[in-house]
């Protein structure tokens, strides 16, 4: 399916056989092939070829879609006190800068840390987070598609948060997955397709802080559990063409990816991941690529740190925009999915006192620092686009 050298090698010699006339599928006799061959030279250079090289792109239909994601959108105490006004909340004056950013993405993914239950059970911060609405009008302003709700605070405010957010993003038009009001949501794959190219969105989470699911509610959030994801992997690949995994896994505060997150990646990978975005540890980790054994590459995203959050220190400021282009192609042999042009844009969360909370692109705001997590962004993928 995703064999891309295997369709340009066909029409290669689609191409090849047009140019040098059948001699690639028969068996001239002796007399002919003088004749032949001068015959091809004037053909490779008479414009009448250029009639059968037109059939053969003619029957090649290429449509691309760009795929952006950020990590953890976890509304401290601080920040939704900054955002206070008098009716209610606003979050859009600290998305501002970073706006056309992720409008400009085909489809935008966010990682919907702390709850959104709505401020009408009360809003509260780490460690029981509930986040007002207005941070999803704020995330649908600025082109958000897609969250995750499956991490470890999904549980913090019980069921009436999950219902509230579920709801709420319903009723924005943002899809979000991971939780679930019923078995049948559960296994309902969500798809979001634009361009001719259908993306499946699956979420898990390691754990939740403790808090065990409620009885015979398993839907509640969906957990990390290879049997399940392998499963549901397997429901996603037959419905679309590029399965996409959050996974909300690692260690707090570590710059690189452990053993474990290696591991599991690899194995989401194997069975069929296309695009592994993950997040937890609230600081950045190099992404890198997975060579599955069928010769095709996964691309994971480890962690992509807070893109909103109160946390002060430096590196858990620290966030971004990833970015990634899918190219579908549709020949007369089938279709192919190339994951290309992986990219970050690097993210600084700015603030003073607890004050005037602002996403800031990194490259113009501190050039040194812009210069260091560059390189680190490129441990493993050398040629990742930072910017
Ligand atoms: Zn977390």
């Amino acid at each position: 399916m995703k064999n891309k050298s295997l369709l340009i090698m066909l029409a290669i010699i689609l191409i090849t056989s047009f140019i040098g006339g059948s001699t690639i599928f028969s068996q001239p006799n002796e007399a002919d092939m003088e004749k032949r061959v001068s015959s091809d030279l004037r053909t490779l250079y008479k414009p009448t070829k250029k009639t059968e090289v037109t059939e053969v792109t003619e029957v090649t239909e290429v449509t691309e879609v760009s795929l952006a994601a950020v990590g953890d959108l976890l509304i401290h105490k601080e920040v939704y006190n900054d955002a206070k006004t008098s009716s209610g909340y606003d979050f859009n004056p600290m998305f501002q800068e970073v706006s056309s950013h992720l409008s400009s993405a085909d489809i935008t993914f966010a990682n919907s840390e702390s709850i959104m239950g709505g401020a009408a059970i009360g809003v509260s911060t780490y460690p029981s987070f509930n986040t007002p609405f207005e941070l999803g009008d704020t995330l649908k302003a600025n082109g958000i598609d897609i969250v995750s709700m499956s991490n470890n605070h999904t549980l913090d405010r019980g069921v009436p948060a999950i219902e509230n957010a579920i709801n709420q993003w319903d009723f924005l038009g943002i899809e979000k997955v991971g939780s679930y009001l019923s078995p049948e949501e559960r296994d309902t794959i969500t798809t979001i397709e634009k361009n001719d190219i259908t993306f499946s969105f699956l979420a898990y989470t390691y754990g939740t802080n403790g808090i065990p699911t409620p009885d015979g509610k398993p839907y509640l959030v969906n957990r990390i559990d290879k049997d399940l994801i392998a499963s549901d992997i397997k429901r996603a690949s037959s419905k679309s063409d590029v399965v996409v995994m959050s996974l909300h896994f690692g260690k707090e505060y570590e710059r690189n990816p452990s053993a474990d997150q290696k591991e599991l990646a690899a194995f989401a990978a194997e069975q069929g991941a296309d695009i592994i975005l993950g997040h937890h540890p609230h600081v950045l980790q190099p992404p890198e690529w997975i060579q599955n054994t069928d010769g095709s590459q996964s691309l994971v995203f480890y962690s992509l740190g807070n893109f909103l959050s109160g946390q002060e220190e430096k590196y858990r400021r620290i966030g971004g925009i990833a970015g990634v282009t899918v190219q579908k192609v549709k020949g007369m042999e089938g279709t192919s999915i190339d994951i290309k042009e992986p990219r970050f844009k690097l993210t600084y969360v700015d603030f003073e006192n607890d004050q005037d909370f602002k996403i800031l692109p990194m490259k113009e705001f501190n050039a040194d620092m812009f210069q260091e997590l560059s390189k680190h962004m490129k441990t493993s993928i050398h040629d990742l686009l930072v910017n």
